[in-house]
């Protein structure tokens, strides 16, 4: 009953940041990149991350343990948008090993010699997994379109430039990502949304401070001058690409706290969709585990204890029923 009031509430906290599928998205008309619900707080902000993270954890165990499901989380942002810091903390209390993060830069000339899903395709998680893509195949329909001249570097025939490339390529999109959900592949779709304000506010702190200066360079500030492409971009994406099984969360970014309780919750909300359980054991198997058991016992040395755990636990109960007394 709790747990189903925690999903309720986890719900209920991110219905707003969710693309109706089918509905025209204006970025600037309809999410505020400094919107806040009624988390009002950074200390309640961090409370509910926290609380998050202890529960990915929990699912991403049942998640490996089933074996059946994969999770895969593309997050698209402009530059300074806060995708490394969302991944370091949202993913904190999650076993590495059932994790794996993808970066997409300029395609190689190996990527660009194939399809443009491939390299993507490539990346996906296993089932039991969570893959994570730090910017995605969406970039095929952002800077790709932002600037064309890397749509010449692909190398397609004529055929497939031909007419409307970018209303093909949503449908392609949709249709690889339907066959995923169909095959167990759950997608969560993150955009962070910062204001052109607070980029402008991170990249200076990026120039002050020496120990940020890696993650600035003189190509960011150039991006900055096609804001406005960009915006209408995602708009088009935001519109095209949320569908049923695969919809956007439009994260307000312009508090990296509010937005990576956010991307947490939006996380455990998919997992909790999908309610992975821990295998149940078979009535032969649990058979055979009888029988290793009592093995192992037999193999006690002389004067340690059948089974050491078991012997441990009943020493403690019987010290606290002393202390009772
Ligand atoms: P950081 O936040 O650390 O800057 P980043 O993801 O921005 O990380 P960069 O190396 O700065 O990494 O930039 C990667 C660049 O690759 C971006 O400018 C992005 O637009 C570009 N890129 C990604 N995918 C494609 C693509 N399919 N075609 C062309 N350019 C792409
Ligand atoms: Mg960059």
């Amino acid at each position: 009953m709790a747990g189903d009031k925690r999903a309720e509430r986890i719900a209920e906290f991110i219905r707003p940041l969710r693309v109706e599928p089918g509905s025209k998205v204006r970025l600037s008309r309809d999410f505020d990149p400094a919107y806040r619900g009624d988390v009002l707080r950074k200390k309640d902000g961090r409370e509910l991350l926290a609380a998050g993270v202890t529960l990915l954890a929990d699912y991403q165990r049942r998640l490996a343990a089933q074996n059946t499901y994969g999770v895969l989380v593309c997050l698209q942002a402009l530059d300074a948008g806060g995708k490394d810091g969302t991944i370091r903390h949202v993913m904190s209390g999650v076993n590495p090993q059932g994790v794996r993060v993808s970066g997409f830069k300029v395609p190689s000339s190996e990527e660009l010699d194939h399809d443009y899903l491939w390299r993507y395709a490539r990346r996906l998680p296993a089932r039991g997994d969570i893959g994570i893509f730090n910017r995605s195949h969406y970039e095929e329909v952002l800077v790709v379109r932002v600037h064309p001249e890397h749509l010449d570097h692909q190398r397609l025939p004529a055929s497939a430039r031909r007419g409307h490339v970018w209303a093909r390529r949503f449908r392609e999109i949709n249709d690889w990502e339907h066959y995923l959900t169909d095959n167990g592949f759950k997608i969560v779709k993150l955009f962070l949304n910062l204001s052109k304000e607070e980029q402008r506010a991170r990249f200076l702190r990026r120039i002050d401070r020496p120990d940020r200066n890696w993650k600035f360079s003189a190509a960011d500030a150039r991006e900055r001058r096609f804001w406005d492409d960009y915006q209408r971009a995602f708009s088009k994406v935001l519109s095209a690409t949320s569908t049923e099984w695969a919809p956007w969360y439009v994260i307000p970014a312009d508090r990296k706290w509010f937005a990576r309780t956010c991307a947490a919750a939006v996380l455990a909300h998919t997992l909790i969709d999908i309610d992975p359980q821990y295998p149940t054991v078979s009535d032969e198997r649990r058979d055979d585990l009888l029988v290793a058991r009592a093995e192992l016992e037999n193999e006690a040395p002389e004067g340690a204890p059948a089974d050491p755990y078991a012997a441990a636990a009943e020493k403690k109960r019987q010290k606290k029923k002393k202390k009772k007394h």
